[in-house]
């Protein structure tokens, strides 16, 4: 094994370079693109699986640029993340999607949920500040809000992200653990921390049909859900095999591309049209 010095990246590993000028780069076009409001949030439906109907949407950030064409969330908020800029990004998630959630209540009631990353919670007054100041803007139900959050958030918690969260939540904003199973989770942090609800990641799913380890874990999660009277959504849902597994699981909730993509505010208000007309 060849031994690297302390700028062996640099040196030897062309790949890591390009990876970091692109992430460089992709901060500075994405810093233009919060200036030009060239974010747009997409809606994906989340479906009460006991009715098969739409009570909720998940908003999820979209950039495309002009030079490198759509850029997943998956890479521009660990971006953001690294450069600060999620301060922003988050801001304009929860202003933008509390106002279009308030607009849709004339169509049905349904909740929102909306992504908060655990670089936000690093300035707890600011987030809360965002928080109420999109709430009050909107005129939305704070009932009908819902805040996810992911399992990092449990790992590095302080006593002050611990308050604001009692404090969100006795407004009534409901608290999501969001991709469940994938990160730190200890049991005694779901029992310290004041949630409503757990997201199962969409890994375990996948393999469902196949895979009766991942059935058990599936079934394992919803028992423990249960127990901590938490509700259950169940993400990347792809077919009819497993709306029926988890139907006949009594899983609460569901989400997934069986049911919609992420969609344009438009078309999500068609989508609830239908559910109404229906
Ligand atoms: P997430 O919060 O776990 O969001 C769910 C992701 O799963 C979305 O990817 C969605 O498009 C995808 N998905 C939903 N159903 C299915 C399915 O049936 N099959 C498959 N294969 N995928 C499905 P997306 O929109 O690319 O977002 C990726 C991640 O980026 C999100 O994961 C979230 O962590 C982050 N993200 C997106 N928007 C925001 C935002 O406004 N703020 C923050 N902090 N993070 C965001
Ligand atoms: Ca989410
Ligand atoms: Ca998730
Ligand atoms: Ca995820």
């Amino acid at each position: 094994v060849k031994q690297e010095g302390r700028n062996g990246f640099n040196l030897y590993n062309p790949d890591m370079n390009k990876d970091a000028q692109r992430a460089l780069a992709l901060g500075t076009r994405l810093r233009s693109a919060i200036n030009n409001d060239e974010l747009e949030l997409y809606y994906q439906p989340i479906v009460d699986l006991s009715t098969d109907k739409i009570v909720g949407a998940e908003a999820l950030m979209r950039w495309r640029d002009e030079e490198f064409g759509a850029v997943s969330p998956e890479e521009f908020i660990p971006i953001a993340e690294k450069n600060g800029l999620i301060h922003r990004i988050g801001e304009l998630a929860i202003s933008k999607a509390c106002m279009q959630a308030a607009e849709w209540q004339q169509i049905s009631p349904i909740h929102l949920s909306v992504n908060i990353s655990s670089v936000q919670f690093r300035y707890c007054e600011q987030l809360y500040a965002q928080i109420r100041h999109a709430l009050l803007k909107s005129g939305l139900d704070p009932e009908l809000l819902d805040i996810e959050v992911t399992e990092s958030l449990l790992f590095n918690h302080n006593e002050e992200v611990l308050q604001l969260l009692s404090r969100l939540q006795s407004m009534g904003i409901k608290l999501t653990i969001d991709d469940f199973g994938t990160g730190y989770s200890a049991l005694s942090y779901l029992q310290k921390f004041p949630f409503d609800r757990l997201k199962i990641d969409r890994s375990f799913l996948q393999q469902i049909e196949n895979k009766s380890e991942d059935r058990e874990l599936v079934n394992a999660i919803l028992a423990m859900a249960k127990a901590l009277k938490l509700e259950v959504v169940a993400e990347g849902i792809e077919s009819q095999k497993h709306v029926d597994y988890l139907k006949g699981k009594r899983c609460e909730f569901g989400q997934g591309y069986f049911y919609s993509k992420p969609v344009p505010a438009s078309e999500f208000e068609q989508l609830l049209h239908e559910v109404v007309a229906a």
